[in-house]
């Protein structure tokens, strides 16, 4: 096809304010011309409950291609270490990030809470681009834009007790993992994958693990007590640093049950049995975790991307990082589009590569991520577990080290690949998206 001088779509729809639909907002308000952008939230508000705070190489490349990589770096902060300990907290293993640089240029992990971010986001959009968001619009109905001769895409929404309907050329459902788009697409059943029968619960809890030697990152490998206890906040004053503290729980505890237990876990779990007057707790949440994907990402002008689109549990940090990946591909895709470049059936290969992903590299390194915490002996992990011992060579290797810190760069596809050639694709998309594959296989946070 001949590039085009008039692009091939002037409007989105994005349902679902999340960290991931807001990402993709402030992508296509870089397009020029400027597509028109409504964003649908059904809450009032941003959400701001404890869930992802560790990004990946994928997500910092393109946190870095829309500028808000230096804010985050400067308010959150890049860890140095993470290690794999037993219960009495004997360190097993663990990775530095000594070996990898600490500038602006460097993919290296970043620590920030998810509801920053969303934060972030909300306020470069309002004034790079004045896109606001529609608060209190609950998406209830597709109307058009699954068939595949339909020209525009329909929702239906509510907004203040009315029905409303909004159009555009192409609709995206961010909208999490309760997703309304992925329902109303594939039925209220019909997300493939199982869910773990342990419950996780995840708290922000300012507490002196320093004291007992605590890295950045610590994963407690035990059959009943695992746990991560990750830094998410430094502190100058050891006290004061919070952490996430994200431990295992029972199956069939209501949510009332788990949060009373949780004084009596801490004391169970964490190093010198903490009694309540020891630790702060500024937030907590009870999961139920899922490894889903769905059969499509994208049924003709109707996309799902992000947890709308497949779920994992949080060990190991892939779940947002994944999903940013899914946005920062789709983005690459649309801006082809935008300028010529190739035409909508890119979309499919867009689902087809992602979904793909997910299930050679998403879903069996988190997975193996949980298992490793509680389906292993303690003290057989380093024997029995490849992984581990594979972090155990790379103490005294720096090259494989760096090699581990690249594995993120598995979630990347160059989709200029199958881009016109004559056409001029911005180069930063590129960069962005289409990384090197590491040819390792393991994830850490
Ligand atoms: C404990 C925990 C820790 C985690 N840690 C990490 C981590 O360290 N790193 C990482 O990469 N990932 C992590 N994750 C995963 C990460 O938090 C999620 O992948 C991410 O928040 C999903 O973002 P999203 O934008 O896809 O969806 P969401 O953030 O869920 O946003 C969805 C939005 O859609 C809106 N919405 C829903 N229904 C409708 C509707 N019908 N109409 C309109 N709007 C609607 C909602 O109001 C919401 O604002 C963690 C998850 C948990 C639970």
């Amino acid at each position: 096809m001949a590039p085009s001088k008039q692009p091939s779509f002037n409007s989105v729809i994005i349902v679902g304010a999340g960290p991931s639909g807001l990402l993709l907002a402030l992508c296509l308000a870089t397009l020029d011309p400027r597509p028109e952008i409504t964003i649908l939230d059904a809450a009032e508000t941003l959400n701001r409950a404890p869930r992802a705070t560790h990004y990946g190489t994928p997500a910092i490349k393109l946190f870095r291609k829309v500028g808000i990589l230096a804010e985050m770096r400067r308010d959150g902060y890049m860890p140095r270490d993470v290690c794999w300990r037993k219960l009495d907290c004997t360190r097993i293993t663990g990775l530095s990030w000594d070996t990898v640089g600490k500038d602006l240029d460097s993919d290296a992990m970043t620590v920030y809470p998810v509801g920053d971010l969303a934060h972030l986001l909300e306020r470069e959009l309002r004034s790079r681009a004045d896109v606001k968001i529609r608060w209190g619009c609950k998406v209830s109905g597709i109307k058009s834009g699954l068939d595949a001769d339909d020209e525009t895409a329909t929702v239906e929404f509510e907004e203040g007790g009315e029905s409303k309907q909004c159009t555009a050329d192409y609709v995206v459902g961010t909208d999490g993992g309760n997703s309304t788009i992925r329902r109303l697409v594939f039925g209220k059943r019909n997300f493939p994958g199982h869910s773990w029968e342990e419950q996780i619960v995840a708290t922000n809890t300012e507490i002196d693990l320093d004291q007992f030697g605590f890295e950045d990152s610590n994963f407690i490998i035990h059959p009943v007590h695992f746990y991560m206890a990750a830094r998410i906040k430094p502190d100058l004053d050891p006290k004061k640093n919070v952490w996430r503290i994200s431990y295992g729980e029972l199956p069939g505890l209501s949510t009332e049950e788990l949060m009373e237990r949780l004084p009596m876990k801490f004391e169970q779990i964490l190093p010198g049995s903490p009694k309540p007057d020891e630790y702060c707790v500024l937030n907590k949440s009870p999961y139920r975790v899922h490894q889903r994907c769905v059969d499509s990402m994208r049924i003709n002008r109707v996309m799902l991307a992000a947890d709308a689109a497949h779920l994992c549990n949080p060990f190991g940090g892939m779940g947002l990082t994944g999903g940013i990946a899914d946005i920062s591909a789709l983005f690459q895709c649309l801006e082809g589009m935008h300028k010529g470049l190739v035409d909508d059936s890119i979309l499919s290969t867009w689902s087809d590569v992602q979904r793909k992903k997910w299930h050679e590299i998403i879903d069996p390194i988190s997975s193996s991520n949980i298992r490793r915490l509680f389906a292993q002996d303690p003290d057989k992990a380093l024997e029995q577990d490849g992984f581990l011992q594979m972090l155990k060579r790379s103490e005294e290797n720096a090259d494989l080290q760096k090699e581990l810190h690249k594995a993120g760069d598995q979630l990347l596809h160059d989709y200029t690949q199958y881009f016109q050639k004559s056409g001029t694709v911005d180069k930063q998309a590129n960069v962005a998206n289409g990384g090197e594959s590491a040819g390792l296989d393991e994830v850490a946070s």
